[in-house]
């Protein structure tokens, strides 16, 4: 069986993806290694910062995921997450985030408005309400009550995009980059907990109310401390209908590697819409108790991010097509 110390040296010494790992490690390793932290996109890289700078303090997972999701917030460049994200059809940018911890606390936000960094008002959401999910203007309401600012900051990029967009008004998201993308981070801590947390803007030139899969606990986000943990990109309507992190966490739990369980969830995408799937794409990215991870998307060009003791590197997911 392959380390994943073994495997990080070879990535990042061969520059290659996961090829060699998924077939060589079948079942999670016995030994716990330190922790990891994953997260999607090339932007995962300076996530996967902010995220560390806690894991290696012995913080907590759902800590460092959630640091990760802030810096993603804050850069006010980005154009698939936060406030600089580009709008629905109607030029407001709205925003969904959900958290996830060791103990199955889960926290929520969609449809959000005007906020800089809806990962922590789902954390609040989680942390002091009884309930999991808030929407829209009660959402908005819920985060200017627990000391959030209102944030009337709009990307000019994005702006002229969705001019640009008003031309033709196609909806027609482009696999991989430009109209879309999610910051998803899981965790592995040093004490061996798991947590997660995932954040975006959304599909551009949405109709107006559309919520996708990443504010949605099981769907674009699923952590289950005894097995492992999940989180999707792409289009989030592929990942809801097959409730896809928590299917791949439940493969996990079955004794897949965390590569395999993603592999697993992309297949069962493809298997129900053959035709949809050609011109779509979705990427899965886990970890499980042990500290194995993997990921594994439906068109090439999906990368991620792996923290752990041995560095920090960009991965090529294998893809099925
Ligand atoms: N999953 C996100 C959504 O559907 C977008 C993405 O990750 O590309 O809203």
């Amino acid at each position: 069986m392959t380390s994943r110390r073994q495997f990080i040296r070879r990535t990042s010494a061969l520059g290659v993806g996961l090829l060699a790992f998924s077939r060589l490690s079948k079942a999670a390793s016995p030994t716990f290694d330190g922790p990891v932290v994953l997260s999607t996109w090339n932007f995962g890289l300076q996530t996967n910062e902010a995220a560390w700078k806690i894991l290696a303090e012995k913080g907590r997972a759902v800590d460092a995921a959630e640091a990760g999701a802030r810096l993603a917030e804050d850069d006010l460049k980005s154009t698939s997450v936060g406030l600089a994200g580009r709008p629905d059809r109607e030029g407001i940018t709205t925003l969904d985030a959900c958290i996830m911890d060791e103990f199955y606390n889960c926290g929520s936000v969609c449809f959000l408005e005007k906020i800089k960094h809806p990962i922590s008002v789902a954390r609040k959401v989680m942390e002091t309400t009884p309930h999991v999910m808030l929407a829209g203007s009660g959402a908005q309401q819920f985060a200017l009550e627990n000391g959030f600012e209102l944030d009337d900051y709009v990307n000019p990029e994005s702006e002229k995009a969705w001019h640009e967009w008003l031309k033709t008004s196609e909806y027609k998201p482009i696999i991989n980059f430009e109209n879309h993308d999610t910051i998803g981070i899981v965790a592995l801590d040093a004490h061996g907990n798991l947590g997660g947390a995932c954040s975006t803007s959304g599909m551009a030139y949405k109709i107006r109310g559309r919520v996708g899969d990443s504010p949605i606990i099981g769907a674009g986000l699923y952590v289950d401390n005894e097995v492992g943990a999940c989180t999707a990109t792409g289009t989030g309507e592929e990942v809801i209908r097959i409730a896809g992190s928590h299917l791949v966490v439940e493969k996990m739990r079955d004794g897949m590697s965390p590569e395999d369980a993603c592999r697993y969830a992309v297949e069962r995408m493809i298997r129900i819409r053959p035709e949809q799937s050609k011109t779509l794409q979705v990427g899965f990215i886990a970890v499980n108790k042990s500290g194995e991870y993997g990921g594994y998307c439906i068109q090439p060009g999906f990368q991620y991010a792996v923290h752990t003791n041995e560095g920090n590197v960009l991965v090529d997911a294998r893809s099925y097509y």
